[in-house]
Parts: C-alpha cells; sequence; structure tokens
C-alpha cells in the first residue's frame, strides 16, 4: 500500500496537538540532546560514552556529514528513529597531531598529558625523547617522562636522560609493567587527565597499558566484532575511560611525529632554548658558529644541557629533509 498524504485539515490539527503538547512541556517533541565523548570511530560509525558515566557500555552513533569528530571529542548526540547521531562538536582544549608526509593529521582532541616511555631496551634516542617533548609543549598538553624496564640492569644514561629533562620541570616516574614497581605511581599520574602513551616501539607501552587496564582487551574485542569490514582495532584509536579522566591508545599515536609549521615553531619547542635564543646578537642565528650566540655560550658554561642544543640541530635538518 502507499503512502497515504494527509488532508489538510488533519496536518492542521496534528500541528494544534503538537503546539498544545509543548506548551504543556517544551520539550517534547523534541528529541533529548546529550552530552558525549567519541571512544573509537571506524569510518562513519562512532562510539561516544556518557561523561558523567564513563564506565558504562559505549553508545553506537553516526553523525551529521559535515563534522569530524576524532577520539576524545566532547560532542552532543540525540536519537532519532532509534540510532543515535552526532550532531554538535564542542570546541577543543587540545589537538594531537601526527605528520603525514606535508600534511598535519588529527589523531586525538582533548589530550591534557603525553606519557614518553623510554627504557633501557631499545636503546633510547635523546632526540626522539626531544621531539616528543617538544611536540607536546607546541599543543600545550603536559609532558610525563616514564622509565620503563627498571627492572632490567643498564638503566643509567636513561636516568641522565630522564633527569636532565626533569630539572626543566617535566615530571619523571621509574617503572617496570614485568615487576608492577611504580605501576601505582603512574596510574595517580592518570587521574583526572586524559592522556597518550608514546616512544619507540618496544619500550613496553602495551605491557604498561594492560598493566594499568587489565580488562582492556575485552572490550577491544567486542568493538572489532562490531566493525563490518573485520578487524580494525589495531589501527584505531581507543579511548579508555578511567574512573576519572582516560587514556587514549593508538598505534599511530605511540610513534607519532610531530607537526609543527617551522623552525621557530620547533624552537618553541624546547623551554630550555626558546627564551635564550631571544639574547643572541643575531636575529637570524644558526645557534652553531655564529659570534655572539646565547644558546652555544650557555652551553659551553653548563647552564643548558649541550644534548638539547644537540637535539635541536637533528630536528631542524629532519625537518629540512621532509618532502
Ligand atoms: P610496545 O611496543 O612499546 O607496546 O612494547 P611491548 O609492551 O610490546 O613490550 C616489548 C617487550 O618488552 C616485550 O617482550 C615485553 O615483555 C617487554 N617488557 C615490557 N615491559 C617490561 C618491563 O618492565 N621489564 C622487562 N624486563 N621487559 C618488559
Ligand atoms: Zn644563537
Amino acid at each position: 500500500m502507499g503512502k497515504r498524504r494527509l488532508s489538510l485539515q488533519q496536518e492542521r490539527r496534528i500541528r494544534a496537538e503538537r503546539a498544545r503538547a509543548l506548551a504543556a512541556n517544551p520539550h517534547a517533541g523534541q528529541a533529548e540532546l546529550r552530552r558525549g565523548v567519541v571512544v573509537a570511530r571506524f569510518g562513519k560509525a562512532l562510539e561516544v560514552i556518557d561523561p558523567d558515566d564513563p564506565l558504562a557500555p559505549p553508545r553506537r552513533c553516526h553523525m551529521r556529514a559535515n563534522l569530524e569528530p576524532v577520539v576524545g571529542d566532547h560532542v552532543l548526540w540525540q536519537t532519532e528513529a532509534g540510532q543515535g547521531i552526532v550532531t554538535a562538536l564542542a570546541p577543543r582544549r587540545t589537538l594531537l597531531r601526527r605528520r603525514e608526509g606535508r600534511k598535519a593529521r588529527v589523531i586525538a582532541a582533548n589530550v591534557d598529558q603525553l606519557a614518553i616511555v623510554i627504557a633501557a631496551q631499545p636503546e633510547p634516542h635523546p632526540a626522539l625523547v626531544d621531539r616528543l617533548l617538544a611536540a607536546a609543549e607546541i599543543e600545550h598538553i603536559h609532558p610525563l617522562l616514564v622509565i620503563n624496564k627498571c627492572d632490567l640492569p643498564g638503566t643509567r644514561d636513561l636516568l641522565e636522560i630522564g633527569e636532565s629533562r626533569q630539572r626543566l620541570g617535566y615530571p619523571l616516574l621509574q617503572v617496570s609493567a614485568r615487576t608492577g614497581l611504580g605501576v601505582d605511581a603512574l596510574r595517580a599520574h592518570l587521574e583526572a587527565k586524559t592522556s597518550v602513551f608514546c616512544g619507540q616501539s618496544g619500550v613496553g607501552k602495551s605491557s604498561l597499558l594492560n598493566c594499568l587496564f587489565p580488562n582492556a582487551p575485552a572490550r577491544v574485542g567486542s568493538l572489532s566484532e562490531a566493525t563490518p569490514k573485520g578487524r580494525h582495532t589495531t589501527t584505531v584509536s581507543r579511548y579508555y575511560p578511567l574512573t576519572t579522566g582516560a587514556v587514549i591508545d593508538s598505534p599511530g599515536i605511540r610513534e607519532f611525529d610531530v607537526a609543527c609549521a617551522d623552525e621557530s615553531d620547533l624552537m618553541q619547542g624546547f623551554v630550555d632554548l626558546r627564551l635564550l635564543a631571544a639574547q643572541c646578537r643575531f636575529r637570524n642565528c644558526s645557534h652553531r658558529e655564529d659570534p655572539g650566540c646565547a644558546l652555544v655560550d650557555a652551553a659551553a658554561h653548563g647552564r643548558i644541557d649541550p644534548q638539547r642544543l644537540e637535539s635541536f640541530h637533528q630536528l631542524r635538518l629532519h625537518y629540512r629533509m621532509q618532502p
């Protein structure tokens, strides 16, 4: 049977009824808007949680065509014909972006803390630590330095890398996913913040996350089942809510490259160098052999860690060489 068209009279009657219902209850007939936080995105499908009840199961939603939510986004959503639809995005506090060729890709929103994990194995690269510190500074995200595998011998060099950066004001934790050392302290640092773990492959990020969230794999499993194209769980960002705070995990985030526009942007990522750089004699100082370079002078007199200046130069070259 085809759709029956309403007569004008019927339409008028329905409208009058709606108006009466609205007068009695201003929210009647209007889908209730709810707040949500995006915990996963698979193509055009999202999962959102209730920020007031973060540990309740997530709700699957679609989204309006003009929106590009990412994990960590705060959204408004409503139910339409039994289907959750995200209709609005809240302004983002911070944006974590990775560099992909010439482009910067947004990977997570509203990240408060970047946990930079290093370990005795694989051998740490101070310049990589400084690159991640710079990324955090540029995006206004607080870094947290985590030395994992403290059960292994040979952590002395590592401590030097960590402690030199700790003196710049960055918190430093020594942990072991294997023995559980420092894991409670790490958990305490994650409270009431949204954190991301990053660092070289093999430093033990997954092990630490498993230690912190022993129940997580079940949730990841249920998500991949719901994905029509199969198992996407290893490439998709995932937001793990805590009682207060959250951790965002994704292989794409774990080994990302800083997205910064140019050299002066890069300098903004070095808290210990950026103010000194303004005191160099020449405005276009290359901070190498130039006369009157405040950075070279500070490094020579032990007022800054020469390794930090070296990291800056390495990263500068790295950006020059990018396509
Ligand atoms: P990811 O690539 O950073 O996620 O690193 P994984 O969590 O996969 O760990 C890499 C390897 O390091 C695995 O063989 C782990 O068992 C090992 N590992 C992780 N944490 C520790 C630790 O605290 N101590 C020791 N000795 N080994 C660890
Ligand atoms: Zn200089």
